[in-house]
């Protein structure tokens, strides 16, 4: 599987929350909110349209009360017939238009023929000449008339009609006694223009903008409302436009209502975006402080866990972390790279010791002459290599066994370490019988007591050897070589070279008889080959 970094696990994460959250915030808006306020914005304007429907009805109620206190009134009734002027002067005022709020009432007789007619704009209080009522002229405002009865009863009709001064309101009764019985004596009209004063009214009942509007043609008047008529369904819109018509249906004006809430908000508005923006803000903090708390302590871990294996040393790591869990892990890997690095200390132990003698073996002795070189050259300190052999071993472990003869390398070992105490000073073993041993910085004088004591030491160490030429205990032969920080020239101390030199001193040694040592100097060696 491929990894990925923890930033791009942050990142990913961040955008998929907010992916996420957005997606929430929209889909709850779509799907739950936008279809509730559509639903009570729909109302909304269902309830206008009633106000409105109720708030006409009520205008023309208003109309037809008056219109009929009028008509079914015993002097209206004795007024047809006897054209008594003193009723129309004492009842038909100026001051009754302005009160009754109509522009003009009509006295028709039983063949419809007018008794008296009278217009007068109730606001301006001018003459208005109105002829709608000459029925000769215009058959079809016949229609506005309800049908008369002989019996009890006062028919009433209202409605819109055209005037020749626009579109008005009428109301229409047959004239009876007050008791609502006698002759049939025709009919009383009153009209009211729609003018300015209607659409205001409406607009304050209905709380919102009513205006008149010019009559749509044909086709688009199809589709709009009757203003009597409630809607199946009504769709969300900005306005809305009704139709007004006269008793035969024909369009005499149209009102529009601007609706209170005539849209659906949008999906994305200020809101939601500032919601979002601060929702997303608030994610942020909270990656943020997953970052500061968490994924910036294990990035810091892993980095230092990785320092620390370029160091190739033990260097315990931070364990001061908030998260429980990470002090944890800083702690167990902490114990881990102690137990490594001492199974590693161990293991190179082992690896740079000789296992019969237990002192160091050929590897270590390498990487300590290594070592002296290095000083040699930086530090201007020299040393000493001394390479020692058993004499006549061959014959010791003839003599008295190889078991014997191991426990007698090892014995001699222990002697020879003892004499390498000062810091620096080393004891290996080179191979078989042979050891070689270091030394730092001695000058001539303490090499030769140094080597003297050795051989005293073996002595002093008094193992018999009974095959021995040399002596009856086991001896050594000693060849020493001395570096001084003099010798080194072009960094050149070739190691091969020293065990060679030292070699060839041991051999003199040995072919001076043994149990004893040659010393030679690096320099003259090398001046003389
Ligand atoms: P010289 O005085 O010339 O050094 O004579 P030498 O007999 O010591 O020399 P030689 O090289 O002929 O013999 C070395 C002997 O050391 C041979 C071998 O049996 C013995 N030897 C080498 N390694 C071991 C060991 O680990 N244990 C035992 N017991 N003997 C060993
Ligand atoms: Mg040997
Ligand atoms: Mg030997």
């Amino acid at each position: 599987m491929k990894s990925i970094t923890f930033n791009q696990l942050q990142l990913r994460l961040f955008l998929a929350l907010f992916i996420l959250f957005t997606t929430s915030v929209f889909s709850y808006r779509y799907f739950i909110e936008l279809p509730k306020l559509e639903q009570s914005i729909a109302k909304l304007s269902e309830r206008e349209i009633d106000t409105l429907r109720f708030s006409v009805s009520n205008k023309l109620d208003i109309l037809s009360r008056t219109n009929f206190d009028y008509a079914v009134w015993t002097s209206t009734y004795h007024f047809v017939n006897s054209h008594d002027e003193s009723y129309f002067e004492e009842n038909i005022v100026d001051n009754t238009f302005v009160s009754m709020e109509f522009d003009g009432i009509f006295y028709l007789d039983k063949n419809l023929k007018p008794v008296l007619a009278k217009g007068l704009h109730h606001t301006e209080l001018n003459e208005l000449k109105f002829s709608f009522y000459d029925f000769e002229k215009f058959p079809s405002n016949l229609s506005m008339l309800p049908t008369a009865i002989t019996g009890h009863g006062a028919p009433n009709k209202s409605g819109f009609i055209q005037t020749k001064y626009g579109p008005a309101m009428f109301s229409a009764t047959q004239i009876r006694d007050s008791d609502m019985n006698g002759e049939n004596r025709g009919f009383l009209v009153m009209v009211q223009l729609l003018e300015q004063k209607f659409v205001d009214d409406l607009s304050q009942d209905t709380f919102t903008k009513i205006e008149f509007e010019p009559l749509p043609n044909e086709a688009d008047l199809r589709q709009l409302y009757d203003w009597d008529k409630k809607p199946n369904e009504i769709k969300i819109e900005a306005y809305r436009d009704m139709v007004l018509r006269d008793a035969l249906g024909r369009p005499i004006t149209m009102l529009r209502m601007t609706h209170s809430t005539g849209k659906v908000p949008t999906l994305i508005n200020v809101q939601s975006i500032t919601f979002i923006i601060l929702t997303s803000f608030l994610i942020y903090i909270v990656y943020l402080t997953v970052s500061l708390t968490i994924i910036e302590p294990v990035k810091k871990l892993a980095g230092d866990i990785k320092a620390r294996d370029n160091l190739n040393k033990y260097k315990p790591l931070d364990e001061q972390y908030m998260v429980t869990e990470l002090a944890t892990v800083s702690k167990n890997v902490n114990d881990l790279m102690l137990t490594v690095q001492e199974q590693n200390d161990i293991l190179s132990q082992q690896a740079s010791t000789d296992q019969l003698t237990k002192i160091l073996n050929r590897r270590g002795l390498i990487t300590e002459i290594e070592r002296h070189k290095k000083l040699c050259i930086r530090n201007n300190i020299g040393f000493t290599v001394v390479m020692s052999d058993i004499d006549n071993f061959k014959a010791y472990n003839d003599s008295v066994g190889h078991l014997e003869g191991d426990i007698a390398l090892y014995e001699v070992a222990q002697v020879l370490r003892k004499q390498c105490k000062r810091n620096g000073d080393t004891c290996a073993r080179y191979g078989g019988e042979e050891f070689t041993l270091l030394f730092s910085h001695l000058n001539d004088e303490s090499l030769d007591k140094k080597l003297n004591n050795i051989i005293d030491a073996m002595k002093e160490l008094g193992l018999p050897h009974p095959a021995s030429v040399t002596a009856d205990h086991i001896t050594i032969s000693l060849g020493a070589v001395v570096i001084k920080p003099s010798d080194v020239v072009d960094f050149d101390l070739p190691l091969t070279e020293i065990f060679r030199i030292a070699d060839s001193a041991l051999y003199q040694a040995k072919n001076s008889g043994r149990n004893c040592f040659v010393i030679k100097n690096w320099s003259q060696i090398k001046q003389n080959s």
